[in-house]
């Protein structure tokens, strides 16, 4: 359903603004977020005075890209200063942090995550511009699966939630099968959760409660924490799955709910160009990509927070610039939303290779399984990628046929020949939260980057 007029929008001014308009507005918001960073935070002095970069600098659009880029670890190396336990990397008084949260650590030492009540009004704000798009609306009950813990993502969308006048489960504390039966007996409408979980709460639903998930009636469904949600393969079968209407949402933790899909499902996410500025660099020269279909980096600026403030924050994710969305909105359109990570960019037998565009290829072939294990590996001095995938019930007799037509895509999507391996039915974990499916065990290989 496409809600009409200014219905449609939460900020219906920003969301809609002319494109040069646009650009003023987040110079000037950008502008006056590095003025605070080197005014007020000793991490980002110091990384400005070592490039030789002082904000005076910033006359025009075209002097965005001279300001230094934030590395994840640049956080770290100002959090293991005094005081404890933000180091450096705090913009303001101890006493107006609120907000404690941390990062998941799956590439390293987390990342501590200080807010103010205004930071963290803020990021509930970024939420809401998400779950409006979305349709959520507060007719809606929305059922939240995971413990909120540490981590960010859940509270602000909880929070935002709220906001926004839905009634929000927490389903933290449940096993999947009592989740699912609370949100039967609830009637909740939608659903937050990443694609992996998305997916395996539907395998539950079937085969432990002998319930189809779509009897449950969910809605919609917000897919974030992973990618997935964006590629069409994924989104389909989640959508088939459920009934439901399933969007992609994109967050990190130093930045902020910063892309969301809206209801027209354009195939990728729209940047929120009100709260974020949103670059695409050249992963090997730095240099901005503004072509539409070219791959480049995300940089990102957040730019109203200001306890830990995130400016130019090197994300590691890939993404390509697509057409504008037929919505309305102005904000841009990544295509496909995120596509991988720089650091799981490697060579195998020579040849680059993306684990992420496994995923699309392994659920778009009905008779296997969802899950999937990927492993590079060595045999004598050549390179050996074996996937391990499981066949659904009853498939093990067309397995050759299957064997065919997996590597046939394989080799089409990736040029690589792959080692299939099939393993019984339920093998493989099904993770609540986010993991890497792909195990390099060869030494001394180069990645793009890796911390
Ligand atoms: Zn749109």
């Amino acid at each position: 359903m496409h809600f009409i007029g200014v219905e449609r929008y939460w900020n219906p001014y920003l969301e809609t603004l002319p494109p040069k308009q646009l650009r003023d507005f987040q110079f000037k918001k950008f502008k006056r977020i590095v003025e605070w960073g080197y005014k007020n935070s000793k991490l980002y002095r110091r990384l400005y005075d070592q490039a030789g970069f002082n904000p005076d600098k910033l006359q025009g659009w075209e002097d965005i890209s001279r300001v230094p880029i934030l590395q994840k670890e640049d956080y770290r190396t100002a959090q293991a200063k005094e005081p404890y336990p933000y180091g450096d990397s705090l913009c303001v008084p101890l006493e107006k942090v609120t907000e404690f949260h941390q990062t998941s650590g799956t590439t390293g030492q987390p990342v501590y995550q200080p807010d103010t009540w205004e930071d963290w009004e803020w990021w509930n704000e970024s939420w809401a511009y998400v779950l409006w798009a979305m349709g959520f609306r507060n007719t809606d009950r929305v059922f939240i699966p995971f413990g909120y813990n540490v981590y960010m993502g859940s509270w602000a969308g909880h929070y935002a939630c709220e906001k926004i006048g839905c009634e929000v489960v927490p389903g933290g504390i449940l096993n999947t099968e009592e989740r699912l039966l609370k949100i039967k007996e609830l009637k909740t409408t939608a659903l937050m959760a990443t694609p992996t979980y998305v997916l395996s709460m539907a395998e539950v639903c079937r085969n432990k409660l002998n319930i189809d998930p779509k009897d449950l009636k969910i809605q919609k469904i917000l897919c974030a924490g992973e990618l997935g949600a964006s590629v069409p393969a994924i989104k389909n079968r989640m959508q088939e799955l459920w009934g439901a209407r399933v969007y992609d949402h994109v967050n990190a933790t130093e930045v902020g709910g910063w892309g969301y899909e809206c209801s027209f499902q354009p195939g990728g996410v729209h940047v929120n160009e009100a709260l974020f500025l949103v670059e695409l660099v050249d992963i090997n020269t730095g240099e901005p990509v503004e072509e539409l279909h070219m791959p480049g980096k995300i940089v990102i600026t957040a730019f109203d927070r200001y306890a830990q403030p995130c400016i130019r924050f090197d994300s590691k994710d890939i993404g390509m610039w697509g057409k504008p969305c037929e919505c309305g909105r102005t904000f841009r359109i990544l295509k496909g939303g995120v596509l991988g990570r720089v650091d799981h960019i490697t060579k195998i037998k020579g040849v680059l290779f993306n684990p992420a565009s496994v995923g699309e290829i392994v659920r778009a072939i009905p008779q296997l399984a969802d899950e999937y294990e990927l492993i590079a590996t060595k045999k004598g001095a050549t390179d050996v990628i074996i996937l391990k995938v499981e066949l659904v019930p009853g498939a093990d007799a067309g397995q050759e046929d299957v064997r065919k037509m997996l590597s046939r895509q394989l080799r089409l999507k990736t040029n690589l020949s792959f080692q299939i391996e099939f393993l019984k039915y339920g093998s493989l974990p099904r993770p609540e939260i986010k993991i890497n499916r792909f195990k390099d065990l060869r030494d001394n290989v180069d990645y793009y980057e890796r911390e």
